[in-house]
């Protein structure tokens, strides 16, 4: 019996994306910390305050700089897909499958995904993050991810050292 089932922290903040989904849907981020060499604004952006980015046109991109609040649990940062054609499929763990997609039989591989609030003095607003950009905030392969979240080591927030972000937002 667990006492602290680990799903909690997940199971919290999917519920609190469902009823958000509109807004979160709305982006994808790509991000890397202020002092990394990923992303620099160009001359002619400026970055806006997050109460903003409502009002931005859909299609555009944009940079905000936020404080990025990550879920507690590792089993909230990947999928697992197909590696053929990258069909999500829902399973515990890595298996052997028979891709309903693309009609293969492969091993399931990790990708990392995982949901971010995204925090300036302005307000807060939900993105996503998925793939190599992912890796990069966590310091992690996906790889180091999965095995991690399968004995279930926990984020600790501290292995963080830049939460300021500066984050070009997608809508
Ligand atoms: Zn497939």
């Amino acid at each position: 019996m667990q006492i602290n089932p680990p799903y909690q922290q997940c199971l919290q903040l999917r519920k609190w994306i469902v009823e958000n989904r509109e807004i979160l849907a709305s982006f994808i981020a790509r991000s890397t910390s202020t002092s990394g060499s990923l992303i620099s604004v160009p001359m002619d952006e400026e970055i806006i305050p997050i109460v903003n980015v409502q009002s931005r046109q859909n299609g555009h991109t944009f940079f905000i700089e936020a404080k990025i609040s990550l879920p507690n649990d590792l089993k909230c940062f990947y999928v697992l897909i197909c590696p053929n054609c990258g069909q999500e499929v829902r399973s515990p763990v890595r298996r052997e499958i028979h891709c309903m997609n693309c009609n293969q039989q492969n091993m399931l591989t990790p990708r990392c995904r995982f949901d971010v609030n995204l925090q300036d003095t302005s307000g807060s607003v939900f993105g996503m993050i998925m793939g190599k950009e992912g890796e990069r905030i966590l310091s992690l392969t996906v790889e180091e991810v999965y095995e991690r979240a399968s004995v279930n080591v926990r984020i600790q927030s501290k292995q963080f050292t830049h939460d300021h972000f500066i984050i070009e937002l997608a809508k």
